[in-house]
């Protein structure tokens, strides 16, 4: 199959005295091409874990991760040709807007005038037109989190990883940058994976909405096909 497959995942962690808990277990999954998957779920079942498998920060304790049907075990995080995003955008703080939106560009040798280019296209999709040359430490949170969001773009990523981008922001904000993403990825033809605990934020991002508890997938449907439980 084409896109992202995790099969039979289980993650685990385990404590300095030997106990494990199971973050994820026995978790089976697909995201197609193109497709933006919303991944909802309380604090504590597993969404991080189950990005962070993907990703390739946390190893698997069993099951696989396949991209375009090739296993991903033991390929590095840059290897993988996935971008991140986070709660904390986690951008660096002494460089400028443009500098920051370049980075990965710069990391994959495109040259100069491309980046530019690439860097100006960005900016003007997350409405940060004008902000090039802006310091970092000028900006307001939503700000920061569109330049993360340019940032984790610019270099194509074949697959978005997105661990809750939102969530240090204020509601009205939430709902407003919530759209902007879903705008932002459906643009580019991002293939994505959208964490979050916000049940209104799923739905307004997402094409498909798993939802997860304690380590398990309770259901995987379309927003308008999605029954909840009362
Ligand atoms: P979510 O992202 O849905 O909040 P997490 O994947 O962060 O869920 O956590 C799932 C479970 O794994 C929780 O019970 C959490 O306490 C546990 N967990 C997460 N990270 C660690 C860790 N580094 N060490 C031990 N337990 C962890
Ligand atoms: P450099 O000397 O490599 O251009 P800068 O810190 O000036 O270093 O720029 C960092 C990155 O941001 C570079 O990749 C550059 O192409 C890009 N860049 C700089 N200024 C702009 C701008 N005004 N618009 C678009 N991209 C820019």
């Amino acid at each position: 199959g084409r896109g992202l497959a995790v099969r039979d995942l289980v993650v685990h962690y385990r404590d300095d005295d030997g106990t494990t808990a199971t973050a994820v277990d026995g978790l089976s999954l697909e995201v197609e091409p193109g497709e933006v998957l919303g991944l909802l779920g309380p604090s504590g079942s597993g969404k991080s874990s189950l990005l962070r498998a993907v990703a390739g920060l946390e190893p698997a304790s069993s099951g696989s991760i396949t991209w375009d049907g090739a296993d991903l075990a033991g390929v590095p995080v840059h290897r993988r040709g996935f971008g991140l995003m986070f709660q904390d955008g986690q951008l660096f703080p002494h460089r400028d807007v443009a500098a920051n939106v370049a980075f990965g560009l710069e990391m994959a040798g495109e040259p100069r005038a491309r980046r530019r280019e690439r860097v100006t296209e960005l900016l003007e999709l997350v409405g940060l037109g004008g902000f090039a040359d802006r310091a970092v430490s000028t900006l307001s949170g939503g700000e920061r989190q569109r330049v993360a969001l340019a940032r984790s773009l610019a270099p194509r990523p074949r697959l978005l990883l997105l661990d809750e981008p939102l969530s240090a922001l204020d509601r009205a904000l939430r709902e407003r940058l919530a759209a902007e993403v879903r705008e932002a990825l459906t643009t580019t033809g991002t293939t994505a994976v959208f964490v979050t605990h916000d049940h209104d934020e799923a739905f307004a991002v997402a094409d498909r909405i798993a939802v997860m508890d304690l380590g398990h997938l309770l259901q995987v449907a379309r927003p308008v096909d999605l029954w909840h439980r009362p």
